[in-house]
């Protein structure tokens, strides 16, 4: 709104100036009841209203980033254009906002003790105890502020992770308590999700717990202005007014948000509860009509039955489908664009590598997956998978690990051996056709240090790749997350094989993406194209493959079942070279 203001004042002049508004989103009661995807829809209306909007996770834990957790303590890492391994949540404010975020909208804790005692040691608190508060209270704040000035955002939206009641969280509810005052009252709004529990034999949804924690948050100081109620169940007029009473939040406030069957249609939910008008009402903010005409044609594509494509998401990860969550939803929004729905199958890697049901397993699939991953762990059943779509020439598509997996296993056929492999799986190898970049070879440090975020990528004209990104696009940006690469010393015998390498980094150096001549659409990429794609708009490369895989014509339409493998041993994994947590 004022663009001069947001480049020539410090930070911290600049949020006075702008007046700029913050939403602070709490949970209560349990963790995973959509309180990310309630704040994702906020933002969707907000914007529908034409006001700018700006998110920000805060995780309580003390890893400074998810980077180095594993999968199943964290489901996926998002990655932001500048390089920030983030929350997952921050992929569905990207998708519902549809603006890239960045660095500055995942804080942890391990993020803010890490600064202030870097301050501490610098001397800038020389004399002084440093204490939670102010001292870390201060930190986070300054860290909203900052957010606030960078984007000139209308609006912050602020998710503090966890519920209400957590140790690790207090800081962060003291922090938000403390911005009333630092920037007016009129500026803050607080939102508290909680779920109300069904019991089975009265029949009946529950709001004690709700009671309980709204308590647990005045206990710090903060009285909630809205509360959204999420339910398994359809939620009375009675409940809303006992919630109402016992909370002492306005009726109209108390917005009841019951599971629906489709993540994309919370917004519209929210809107017809009136949460858009109560917050513009509340915060006093000048907003238009909002237009939600796009995005209610999205959902209602979404929800019309029509014809079904087949895809299997082979990985290692599989029993915790989060870890795979930006694949799921681009798949998702590349089929809503060819009018398909998705029947997803997940297969494990790790049963494909110990069977030989791979067959079984794949028959009626009419597209496969081999998404992102580190460590040797199932690495051959993504192999024999990449060998089963080549040979029966069913549509690949390769992420980032997938890419190297489909190199690795075209290098096996073309040098008639079984040992080509990447260095991160076989340090070995006679033939590593996947190996360190370079400059990953002197990395010591695990926590952030891979190739992450935004890199240029050259398309190659009249490729599978650049048909899929279109005429125009000869220059593409990506995010990226990976220390090994394509081995150039075996460019030319793979190439002339039948390897196209359809996307360059601009020196022409990294093979960036990758596809098979002899193939109908075998195609891997060593950026995570996932990141990018939104409902209305399916990343290209997903589009290409669910296009060239709505094509296939396989035996039955019986979806294939999932096999899972026993639960791995967690305490126990050891990271591979790469040092990300298998
Ligand atoms: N483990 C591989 C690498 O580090 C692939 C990483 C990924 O799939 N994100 O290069």
């Amino acid at each position: 709104m004022f663009p001069d203001i947001t480049k020539r004042f410090p930070y911290v002049i600049r949020t006075i100036l702008l007046m700029t508004k913050y939403i602070f989103v709490t949970g209560g009661v349990v963790s995973s009841v959509g309180k990310g995807i309630t704040v994702a829809s906020i933002g969707t209306l907000l914007k529908s209203r034409g006001l700018t909007v700006s998110v920000q996770k805060l995780d309580p834990y003390l890893n400074v980033d998810p980077g180095t957790m594993s999968p199943y303590q964290h489901g996926e890492v998002f990655v932001t254009k500048d390089g920030a391994e983030t929350d997952l949540d921050l992929g569905n404010y990207e998708r519902f906002i549809d603006t890239e975020l960045t660095a500055d909208s995942n804080i942890t804790s391990g993020q803010i003790y890490s600064a202030v005692i870097a301050k501490e040691r610098r001397g800038d608190f020389l004399g002084g105890t440093i204490q939670v508060i102010p001292h870390l209270t201060t930190e986070i704040k300054d860290r909203f502020k900052k957010l606030a000035a960078n984007s000139g955002a209308d609006v912050i939206l602020v998710e503090v992770g966890g519920t209400v009641g957590d140790i690790e969280g207090q800081p962060f509810l003291e922090a938000i308590r403390q911005m009333r005052n630092d920037v007016g009252r009129d500026n803050v709004l607080y939102i508290h999700v909680t779920l109300l529990p069904y019991i089975g034999s009265t029949k009946e949804l529950k709001t004690k717990p709700t009671q309980h924690s709204v308590n647990e948050l005045r206990r710090m100081g903060i009285q909630p202005d809205v509360i959204v109620c999420r339910a398994d169940y359809p939620i009375s007029e009675g409940i809303r007014d006992k919630i109402s009473l016992f909370c002492d939040v306005e009726r109209k406030a108390v917005v009841p948000l019951p599971t629906v069957s489709s993540i994309y249609e919370v917004p519209l939910v929210l809107e017809a509860e009136g949460i858009g008008n109560l917050l513009v009402d509340r915060l006093g903010l000048k907003a238009a009509v909002p237009d939600l005409t796009a995005w209610q044609h999205m959902v209602s594509c979404h929800s019309q039955s029509c014809e079904e494509v087949n895809i299997a998401v082979v990985g290692k990860y599989i029993e915790l489908e989060d870890a795979y969550y930006s694949v799921r939803e681009s798949l998702r929004h590349a089929g809503l664009s060819h009018n398909r729905r998705i029947n997803l199958s997940w297969v494990h890697s790790e049963e494909l590598e110990k069977n030989n049901d791979v067959e079984a397993q794949l028959r009626n699939v009419q597209g496969v997956v081999v998404p992102g991953g580190f460590g040797i762990r199932g690495i051959e059943g993504m192999i024999k998978t990449a060998r089963y779509a080549r040979e029966n020439n069913i549509p690949y598509l390769g992420l980032c690990l997938g890419m190297q997996i489909m190199v690795i296993e075209f290098a096996r056929l073309v040098l008639k051996s079984n040992k080509p492999n990447s260095t991160e799986f076989d340090l070995e190898t006679p033939y590593p056709v996947i190996d360190l970049l370079p400059e990953q070879r002197s990395v010591a440090g695990k926590g952030g240090t891979m190739r992450l975020g935004n890199y240029t990528c050259h398309m190659q004209p009249g490729t599978r790749a650049a048909e899929a990104y279109g005429q125009d696009a000869c220059v593409v940006l990506e995010r990226h997350r990976h220390r090994f690469e394509f081995n150039n010393d075996y460019r030319k015998q793979l190439g002339e094989a039948g390897l196209i390498y359809s996307g360059l980094s601009p020196d022409g150096r990294l093979v960036e993406i990758c596809e098979l001549r002899d193939h109908t659409w075998m195609l891997g990429c060593q950026f995570h194209p996932e990141f990018g794609s939104r409902p209305n708009r399916p990343h290209p490369l997903f589009n290409g493959f669910i296009g060239a895989a709505a094509k296939v014509l396989r035996e039955g339409s019986q979806p294939v079942l999932p096999i899972f493998a026993e639960q791995p041993d967690f305490g126990s994994q050891q990271s591979g070279l790469s040092g990300q947590h298998e």
